[in-house]
């Protein structure tokens, strides 16, 4: 039986009090679920936020890292020093960064390398843009995506790692792939990841579905075979959302 993983995305929002006002909001879903709860603020609130979710069952996450572990890279931030704010989740490969920042399938591997190495484990993202879907290449896309992102990793590595499908055109837009069509890819994930690895550890690992996850479409997208939970975006801003999701993740 997978663990469910609620992972809060707030991109470059929030503040120091929205923390406060998340947990106050969350206390009753963190007692009802049986998920891991994550939350990714920016690198600048790592500290507060991490000291706000200190004793509680709120994981700190980055949603980011350098490829380095250290060096002349003005305005990065490396896995040891992540590792020393305490956080134990990072999101990599998320599709703004591959289209924002030319984060590449090579650069993703290198930061799920340094994340392992540093006791961090990632989320790596990946996901369609609208056009692959409609081109009828989204799995090919999404298995390309895995292939790169996990080669060469030992099994036991590739086990830390948890996969968020992202389909690039349900992000942000409230346009939230159905269930159905988020189960089949999570399939050929998890055959992909047997392939990379063994069936066994692949049955074992988290496959999250992001994508427009809010209170009253996460009980549905959760309830789906394949689905481990759920990266969230917009919604883990939101003090009437974020809780709703954790609720509805039952192990
Ligand atoms: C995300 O950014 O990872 C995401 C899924 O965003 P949203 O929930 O806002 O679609």
């Amino acid at each position: 039986m997978r663990k469910p993983l609620i992972a809060g995305n707030w991109k470059m929002n929030g503040n120091r009090g929205l923390a406060a006002e998340m947990l106050q909001a969350m206390e009753s879903s963190l007692d009802q679920t049986s998920a891991d709860v994550v939350v990714c603020p920016p690198f600048s609130l790592l500290q507060s936020v991490g000291e706000c979710f200190e004793n509680t069952p709120v994981f700190l996450g980055a949603q980011n890292v350098h490829a380095q572990l250290s060096g002349a890279y003005t305005g990065e931030i490396s896995a040891p020093m992540l590792n020393e704010m305490d956080v134990k989740w990072c999101i990599v490969g998320h599709s703004e960064r591959r289209a924002q920042f030319s984060e590449t399938d090579a650069i993703v591997r290198q930061k799920v390398g340094i994340l392992l190495q540093n006791g961090i484990q990632p989320i790596m993202c990946v996901g369609e843009s609208l056009e692959e879907r409609e081109a009828g290449k989204h799995e090919e896309v999404v298995v390309e995506q895995l292939k790169n992102g996990l080669s060469g990793l030992a099994a036991d590595d590739q086990l830390r790692c948890t996969i968020a499908y992202e389909p690039v055109w349900a992000i942000g837009t409230g346009k939230t792939a159905t269930p159905e069509q988020a189960n089949s890819m999570h399939l050929v994930i998890r055959n992909q990841l047997a392939e990379l690895s063994t069936e066994q550890f692949a049955t074992k690992m988290r496959i999250l579905y992001g994508g427009s996850v809010n209170a009253d479409n996460a009980e549905e997208l959760l309830g789906q075979s394949e689905i481990d939970g759920a990266l969230v975006g917009g919604a883990s801003l939101k003090t009437d959302q974020f809780p709703g999701i954790i609720t509805a993740a039952k192990g």
